[in-house]
């Protein structure tokens, strides 16, 4: 939730509990019950301050006063009807609305409210006013079976706000687990899958079929490029060379392996060494073009078979050696 909506979910909600104020005030005074209606003068004019607060963007200390006078108010309402009401249920939902609100300020960069003192307050006041009522009885005598309608309603709408609000922080904890293995993943220059990626989906060989490899590639001669055209020259032949990648080897797994090397995965396919050969001399015939300057990109290959290995390390290294086997001898090539 951004600021502009969490603005207009507070308005909304402050609109619902003036209602639901209003609404109770007319029962308390047909109740005689007038210590509420008194009360409810100065808690309409807390809510109607609060579209004030909420406009001028203090939502910090809207909410204070809101869970302030809500505690005061579930007290207030269970020592004057007593509990079966269940006026005082709303002390639990309050617990979970003090910590999501405190999470939502955090998102805003907010003033965080202090939840423990928030909850030490709401449970004191429930105490308080649930035990007074065990020892002196209610205040009032509401008419007959009207507890039960409020118990009801008040149990569900408890059930309603736990429900929501305890979906609503488990579904806000997935997506941002999700998010931060995205981006852990991530590497940051190209968009590919970084190392961490591609150690996790090989580190169990046994998915893999003898015919699956791995491809080790690296840039020929990148730190020339860099000295020759500039770092951000040399970022871009990277970036450039990860879409080549892409579009050359659209079913295979691509990781940045570190500095200018990568490591591609290739699942099942019959001719590695045709479709590593392909690649190569889609680089070699790209035209890298940066400030006006053209750039000659080559890049050696060098593929293994998950056969030819007992181990993942075993069959990287593999594809390492005729890495290095084809840098030694001319480069711009594909070894296998
Ligand atoms: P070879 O053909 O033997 O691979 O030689 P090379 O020059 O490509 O290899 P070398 O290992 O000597 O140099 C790699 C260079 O890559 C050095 C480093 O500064 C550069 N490099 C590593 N990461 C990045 C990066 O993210 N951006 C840029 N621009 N350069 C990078
Ligand atoms: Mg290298
Ligand atoms: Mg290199």
């Amino acid at each position: 939730m951004d600021a502009k909506n969490i603005k207009k979910f507070t308005l909304t909600i402050n609109t619902v509990i003036l209602m639901m104020v209003l609404g109770l005030m007319l029962f308390f005074y047909l109740c005689k019950a007038s210590i509420l209606v008194y009360f409810s003068i100065p808690t309409i004019f807390v809510y109607i301050f609060g579209y004030i607060l909420i406009v001028k963007k203090k939502l910090h200390f809207y909410l204070i006063l809101v869970y302030f006078w809500i505690t005061i108010y579930m007290g207030l309402t269970t020592i004057c009807l007593g509990y079966e009401y269940g006026f005082c249920l709303y002390s639990l939902s309050m617990i979970p609305i003090v910590h999501y609100t405190n999470y939502i300020a955090y998102k805003i960069n907010q003033n965080k409210i202090k939840t423990s003192i928030f909850c030490a307050a709401i449970i004191a006041c429930y105490l308080a006013s649930t035990g007074y009522v065990a020892i002196n009885g209610p205040v009032y005598q509401g008419p007959v079976g009207a507890a039960g309608v409020f118990w009801f309603t008040n149990s569900m709408i408890v059930f309603f706000f736990m429900i929501t609000y305890t979906k609503k922080l488990i579904n806000t904890t997935i997506t941002s687990e999700e998010k931060l293995k995205e981006l852990s993943y991530a590497d940051r220059l190209t968009g590919l899958y970084n190392r961490h990626y591609m150690m996790d989906e090989l580190s169990d060989m046994s998915k893999y079929k003898d015919a699956d490899a791995v491809s080790m590639i690296d840039i020929d001669n990148f730190k020339k490029i860099n000295d020759v055209y500039g770092h951000n020259a040399g970022d871009y032949v990277l970036v450039t060379l990860a879409d080549i990648m892409r579009r050359s080897c659209k079913d295979d797994v691509i990781s940045r392996w570190g500095g200018e090397e990568f490591l591609i995965l290739l699942k099942d396919t019959a001719d590695v060494r045709g479709h590593m050969e392909t690649l190569r001399k889609a680089v070699e015939s790209y035209e890298f073009v940066y400030e006006d300057k053209k750039i000659d990109v080559t890049i050696t290959i060098g593929f293994a078979e998950k056969k030819e290995s007992a181990s993942l390390d075993q069959w990287i290294r593999k594809a390492d050696e005729k890495l290095y086997y084809g840098k030694n001898n001319g480069k711009n090539v594909v070894i296998g």
